[in-house]
């Protein structure tokens, strides 16, 4: 049986590389264990933000992190454990919150996205069907000395234009966004970026494979892998095998259980996420008309066709999918001042209401891993994508099937190489 290319994972990282080496003339085929919504990828808040870029370790976070952990409806929340793995990778994460290293993951992941844009558009062009809008994104803050800092930040790391997205005051901001109340000071709006809905894309970008020449293996878990002198050969499932030319683990947080026992040491812990659905919205005065991020409550709202999605909070409580209500309610009660009428009583259960939890992949630096596995020379990662897995998947994809089809990492991948953590 002729040799296939096996891509383990079929959130957005999975199936954008799937797609790009399909084009490319791969022979593919693409294992996800499912079910789809229990993925990052389905409960995201859809946004594809390059000027989000920021690692998630940034200076002043260990401070500010010290002060949430504890609680648990705080932005983040950590839940503490006894793993050894897990006070490594928190130290690993302290040491990264410094201006130094998070200049430089900023670049790289500058780097990394530079087209997002552009290959989302060729998404659309290579067939795959998406609701996406063309809304930007609105940053909104209550405290003016937040605002003032983020804005100066977000120039000096080349991720804001001053002319295209100027300061703006609490009337100005209210003035684009007619929904914000008079507890926002001000903010910014980015009025390039887009946002998608999460679940559209994972099965338009599923459809497009099916008709191509991609084999997509749904509902198949791969169990392990079996290889020699520096090469995979097989990938074992819990009903099949696949002889392989190469492997692209794309599983977000489960990544690292998969190489771990191939000798490949991928940190990666699970940062989960949770996102609420209210369809339809609730009744406003005036309707949130775009993409809103709540800076000092890092609550993500996206309108969508139909329904509202709030998304956010970030909890640090090992690969698990139980659903903290009161984490659900913070996401609810945190929108509360900052949107003009929003009802105090906003259920979050019940008709109309549909909760999720994800894990994002996170790495201690905040990027992702992306290049050949240590001592293996057909087993790339692809994983680690933290915040910014749905703005960099179609990037991803491409230096994916680059470095598979050539051999060879491309430029813009060297600082996210696997082996920075061998
Ligand atoms: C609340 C929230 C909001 C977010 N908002 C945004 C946003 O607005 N914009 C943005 O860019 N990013 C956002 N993110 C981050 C983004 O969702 C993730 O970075 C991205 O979805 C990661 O994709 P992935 O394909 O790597 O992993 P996943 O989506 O987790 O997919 C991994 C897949 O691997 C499969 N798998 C696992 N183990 C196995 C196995 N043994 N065999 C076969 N398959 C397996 C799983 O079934 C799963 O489908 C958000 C995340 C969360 C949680």
């Amino acid at each position: 049986m002729a040799r296939t290319i096996a891509v383990i994972g079929g959130g957005v990282i999975g199936l954008c590389s799937a797609l790009a080496l399909e084009r490319r003339g791969a022979d593919v085929t693409l294992i996800d264990a499912g079910p789809p919504e229990k993925a990052a990828s389905h409960v995201n808040a859809g946004w594809v933000v390059p000027s989000l870029s920021q690692p998630v370790p940034a200076p002043g976070l260990t401070a500010q992190s010290l002060r949430w952990m504890l609680r648990s409806d705080s932005p983040l929340y950590i839940a503490p454990r006894l793993d050894p793995d897990f006070a490594r990778w928190l130290f690993a994460f302290w040491r990264r919150c410094n201006p130094r290293d998070h200049r430089a993951a900023t670049e790289a992941t500058v780097a990394l996205g530079a087209r997002t844009l552009a290959l989302y558009d060729d998404l659309r062009a290579a067939g795959v069907a998406f609701e996406e809008h063309h809304d930007g994104l609105l940053y909104a803050y209550r405290d003016p000395a937040a605002l003032a800092h983020d804005y100066a930040e977000m120039e000096s790391l080349g991720l804001l234009d001053p002319v295209a997205s100027p300061l703006l005051d609490g009337d100005a901001a209210r003035a684009l966004e007619l929904s914000l109340s008079d507890a926002i000071v001000g903010g910014y709006w980015m009025h390039n970026e887009r946002s998608v809905r999460p679940d559209s894309l994972v099965n338009g970008l599923r459809e497009r494979l099916a008709r191509g020449t991609t084999k997509l293996r749904l509902g198949e878990r791969v169990v392990g892998m079996g290889g020699r002198n520096g090469r995979v050969d097989t990938v074992f499932t819990d009903t099949d095998s696949y002889d392989v030319e190469a492997v692209v683990v794309a599983a977000g947080a489960w990544t690292p259980q998969i190489v771990a026992p191939l000798g490949v040491r991928a940190p990666i812990e699970a940062g989960k996420g949770y996102s609420i659905d209210l369809t339809p919205p609730p009744p406003l005065p005036e309707a949130i008309g775009r993409p809103l991020y709540l800076h000092e409550s890092r609550v993500a709202i996206t309108p969508l066709n139909g329904m509202l999605r709030l998304a956010g909070t970030m909890e640090l409580s090992g690969l698990n999918d139980r659903i903290r209500p009161e984490r659900v309610r913070a996401l609810v009660n945190n929108t509360h001042d900052a949107i003009r009428g929003w009802p105090a009583r906003t259920p979050t259960e019940g008709a109309g209401v549909r909760v999720w939890q994800g894990a994002r992949p996170l790495t201690p630096d905040g990027l992702p891993i992306i290049g050949w596995a240590p001592g293996w020379r057909n087993l790339a990662l692809a994983s680690g994508h933290a915040m910014m897995g749905v703005t960099l998947a179609p990037a991803t994809g491409e230096v994916v099937a680059e470095l598979v089809v050539t051999g060879t990492p491309p430029e813009t991948i060297r600082p996210l190489d696997p082996a920075r953590f061998a």
